[in-house]
């Protein structure tokens, strides 16, 4: 799809609350050396570690020039102050974090935040230079009844309130059907290609063709080695959020690999 659309494929893994910080510079540095720096070139691969991991990824990142982005997984929507436990954007710029998960429904459902914390969240990240990864996607039921294009959509929009189209071309939205992550249950290419089409039309009739032509639309949900070729062929899809399969260096570069 690169060649047709201009937009460079990205994978990025979060990595959720696994691996500690030596296990995470072990893991870099294998996908460092399993990668070729041309399959880094065509491809952008983004790891996202848990908080405690981010200063011993950058100092290995940035030590040895490694072709390899990184990011976060939560953002504070505040600046700084009493915050117990939180971490500002600042903090992140700070370690060179480049991209911030947003929204992703592990945080919609264990930490109940809604969609104007999702806003503030994408603000905070926007504020301090780092882009956001903004999740969206329905639940099972919601699928069932056939909502789910109106829904992630209306999540979509709530997301971006008040978001300018010079910034929105920062974010990338990742579409994760809930019932698809950490499941097994990979959404079809087919099914994928309908709700992130539907998002990308709403970004061109919220901004402009151009914006979002640039935007960048991940799909999220059980990716595999065996399962991410099809789906990353379809015209709107630039990617993949990978969770769980991102943990393994090898099927993670095999993923990498398989994103041009
Ligand atoms: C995720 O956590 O964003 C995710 C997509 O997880 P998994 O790949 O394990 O379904």
């Amino acid at each position: 799809m690169a060649e047709v659309t201009g937009r460079r494929p990205l994978m990025a893994g979060n990595w959720k609350m696994n691996l500690n910080h030596l296990e995470a510079i072990a893991l870099v540095q294998k996908l460092a050396f399993t990668l070729t720096e041309q399959q880094l070139n065509d491809v952008e691969a983004v790891v996202l570690p848990p908080f405690v991991d981010i200063r011993s990824v950058q100092t290995l990142i940035d030590g040895d020039k490694l072709l390899i982005g990184y990011g976060a997984q939560d953002i504070s929507a505040h600046t700084a102050g009493a915050y117990t436990g939180e971490i500002s954007g600042a903090m992140l710029a700070k370690l060179g974090c480049q991209y911030v998960v947003v929204g992703h429904s592990e945080r919609r459902q264990y930490h109940a935040e809604d969609d104007t914390l999702v806003n503030a969240k994408v603000k905070a990240a926007l504020a301090s230079g780092i882009a956001p990864i903004l999740c969206v996607g329905e639940g099972l039921e919601i699928r069932e009844s056939g909502e789910h294009v109106g829904y992630t959509l209306a999540q979509l929009d709530a997301a971006l309130e008040k978001v300018k189209t010079d910034e929105v071309e920062k974010i990338v939205v990742a579409y994760e059907p809930v019932w698809a992550i950490g499941t097994g249950k990979v959404a079809t290419p087919q099914d994928a290609q309908e709700v992130i089409g539907a998002i990308r039309t709403r970004l061109a009739e919220k901004y402009t063709g151009g914006t979002a032509d640039r935007v960048r639309i991940l799909y999220g949900g059980s990716v595999k080695h065996d399962n991410v070729a099809a789906i990353i062929e379809q015209p709107d899809i630039d990617g993949a959020l990978v969770g769980g399969a991102s943990i393994d260096a090898e099927g993670f570069a095999r993923i990498v690999r398989l994103g041009k």
